[in-house]
């Protein structure tokens, strides 16, 4: 049955993000928690912050076909404009507050989460042409059946919103510097550079591209990410996690390794759960067509409710 706003009871904040606050809430009727996110209403007179909206609206619309994405339950648009996106809770919260609470992530525990975030955006530039444009610490949600799932389309459709220094801290050498390492490449590749950047940070502990303890200022940033040598991993990773943070941190673009090919890099492959087999390729495009079929069927099932 479709979800009715009326009938979620709203418990705590779970987070503030640049594109509105996100809260956790119950739905009474059956006592299930779900996280809504209430998106700053665009200014009437401001045309490209409602373009901004509708474009990360629409991707929640679309991207309901796989459970490496966070799944949107319902959109509930009001008159006044203001909107809120229902999604499916992640009680560990993201990537970047485990980070904090629990400190660096051993490479056991990295490699099946690597492979989910692949997964996730392998079916996001595969199936959908979508670049998510902001993958990092803080839009990767856990929850305690240890899933991984993508969030927060708020860039993925916008070029001009990373400009702040949080965002562009994960963003690649192409996009500061397109002539010098972009070449022929296709866009899908920066998401594969903030990916690498991201494992390597919570291997790590602390951002990779700056020493430890610098904060972050605009300058330094670009200076690292465009001058820089691309960071080692320390003494004691093993030859499997340095040669796949290797496919995924080529400065030039289309050196980087795809989401698909990563898939099959040692690295994700030995990672529990995963089923390596020869016949890898024609699985997982069996995966995709499933995905496909799964998105449409269940784009229907999400309500644009007007309350
Ligand atoms: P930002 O705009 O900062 O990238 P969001 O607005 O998407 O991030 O979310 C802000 C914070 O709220 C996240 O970092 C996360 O801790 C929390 N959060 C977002 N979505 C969920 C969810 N589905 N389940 C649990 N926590 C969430």
């Amino acid at each position: 049955a479709p979800i009715s706003a009326s009938d979620l009871e709203r418990l705590q904040v779970l987070g503030h993000g640049s594109g509105g606050t996100v809260y956790k809430v119950l739905h009474k009727p059956t006592s299930t928690p779900y996280a809504l996110k209430q998106l700053h209403s665009p200014a009437a007179d401001s045309s490209s912050d409602n373009n901004t909206l509708q474009s990360e609206l629409d991707i929640l619309r679309r991207t309901t076909g796989s459970p490496y994405v966070v799944h949107c339950h319902a959109i509930f648009e009001k008159p006044s404009g203001d909107v809120s996106v229902l999604m499916e809770y992640m009680d560990l919260g993201s990537l970047e507050t485990l980070l904090k609470s629990q400190g660096p992530f051993s490479e056991e525990k990295l490699a099946p989460i690597a492979r989910q975030v692949l997964e996730g955006l392998d079916y996001l530039h595969k199936t959908h042409k979508i670049v998510h444009r902001d993958i990092k610490p803080g839009n990767l949600l856990m929850n305690n059946k240890k899933e991984v799932k993508i969030a927060d389309f708020g860039c993925s459709s916008d070029e001009s919103c990373s400009s702040s220094v949080g965002t562009c801290a994960y963003m690649s050498p192409e996009r500061f510097d397109p002539e010098r390492y972009g070449g022929s490449h296709n866009g899908y590749a920066c998401d594969i550079w903030s990916f690498g950047v991201t494992i390597m940070e919570l291997y790590m502990g602390y951002f990779p591209l700056l020493p430890k303890g610098q904060r972050p200022d605009w300058a330094s940033l670009m200076c690292a990410i465009c001058f820089g040598e691309v960071p080692c991993l320390p003494e004691g990773a093993s030859e499997d996690f340095r040669s796949f943070l290797e496919c995924c941190m080529h400065k030039e673009a289309s050196k980087r390794w795809t989401a698909a090919q990563l898939l099959t890099h040692p690295f994700v492959c030995k990672a529990p759960s995963e089923e390596c087999k020869p016949n890898l390729f024609d699985k997982k495009r069996k995966r995709d067509d499933d995905g496909v079929e799964r998105s449409e069927r269940s784009q229907k099932s999400i309500k644009i409710e007007v309350c």
